[in-house]
């Protein structure tokens, strides 16, 4: 019998479905500190990002045959070192792209009609000062009709791409390595089509977007800074829900003082978890913190994904 320990949790459907096919699973958490001693009793281990596991841990743990991790990034995990030593690592990359996506349209809908600024306002002077916001609100935009700019256009760039071309908007892509040519875009009662997709430089999309969404890896240099705001369009909006480090925050925030930016949706930052005030202050940003993945569907999604490849791992 395979004992599995599912250390930061697993959803209880990914959870019944190893139960169901023979595993212990146990979600007691173990601090990190212990885990070199009691890991031992364990055939494989699943993590989010909390629980790291280290060289030191892998060596301390020779009857450790997998490790999952429920998420995309596998940082928290020495990954090479581990497939040397025999020990399977799987990861589940693209269980949450639906969520993140959704996430961004959320910051998207929120900065075209001011409402980072407004759900800050109303509660203070939404009684006393109505008409003066109802005045300051008043010029809001469509996103029907607008070009959104997808720089990265891998699992979440084009789920992105899915739901704009769903609300009436234009797509352009920029990639590094593009590798689709079509979209298949599925709308509600079943219907699909297959939408073409269009690609340009990175400029050009910088250039002719109202709006921006990153979608790209960690990068050592940041793929949006001062150079590329001064490309954008007057009054663009951009959003990240990529990773901390993809754009310039200081270049974001002249952009944002000087009115080149109208707004910006940041779902990561460069400190995390401690972003810099000046951002989360910010009139014109909506923030939320890190939580792209972070619904009961993209949840059950990557508990049943994990579920599934640690079963098939074992069972073949
Ligand atoms: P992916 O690997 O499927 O796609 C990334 C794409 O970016 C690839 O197609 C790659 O070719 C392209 N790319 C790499 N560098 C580029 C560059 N400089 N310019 C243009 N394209 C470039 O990854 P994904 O699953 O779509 O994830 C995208 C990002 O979202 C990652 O940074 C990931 O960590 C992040 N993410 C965030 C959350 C959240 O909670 N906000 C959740 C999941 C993933």
């Amino acid at each position: 019998m395979f004992k599995l320990l599912a250390n930061d949790g697993i959803d209880p459907v990914g959870k019944q479905m190893l139960e169901d096919a023979g595993f212990v699973v146990d979600t007691n958490h173990i601090p990190q500190d212990e885990l070199p001693v009691k890991l031992q009793a364990y055939d494989a281990i699943t993590v989010r990002s909390a629980t790291k596991v280290r060289k030191a841990l892998i060596d301390q743990c020779p009857g450790l045959k997998l490790i999952g991790r429920g998420g995309v990034g596998v940082d928290n995990i020495d990954v090479e070192y581990a497939l040397e030593k025999g020990v399977a690592v799987h990861n589940t990359p693209a269980a949450s792209s639906a969520s993140v996506a959704e996430l961004v349209f959320a910051h998207l809908f929120t900065g075209v009609r001011f409402l980072q600024d407004a759900n800050r306002k109303m509660p203070v002077d939404g009684a006393t000062k109505f008409n003066d916001l109802k005045k300051a609100y008043a010029k809001g935009i469509e996103l029907r009709g607008k070009t959104i700019g997808v720089l990265g256009f891998g699992r979440i760039g084009r789920e992105t791409a899915k739901i704009a071309y769903g609300l009436g908007m234009n797509v352009l892509a920029f990639d590094v390595h593009p590798s689709v040519t079509e979209l298949e875009l599925e709308l509600g009662g079943g219907i699909k089509v297959n939408v073409p997709v269009k690609y340009a430089d990175k400029n050009e999309v910088i250039a002719q977007s109202d709006f921006i969404s990153l979608h790209v890896p960690f990068s050592p240099e940041p793929v949006i800074g001062a150079a590329e705001f001064k490309m954008m369009k007057k009054g663009a909006g951009l959003v990240n829900c990529s990773r901390g480090g993809t754009v310039d925050e200081d270049a974001l925030l002249e952009a944002l003082n000087s009115g080149q930016l109208s707004f910006a949706g940041l779902d990561v930052f460069d400190n995390e978890p401690t972003p810099r005030t000046a951002l989360l202050q910010h009139p014109k940003i909506s923030l939320t913190p890190h939580i792209g993945a972070a619904t009961n569907e993209a949840q059950e999604r990557i508990g049943v994904e994990l579920a599934t490849l640690i079963i098939n791992h074992f069972k073949s």
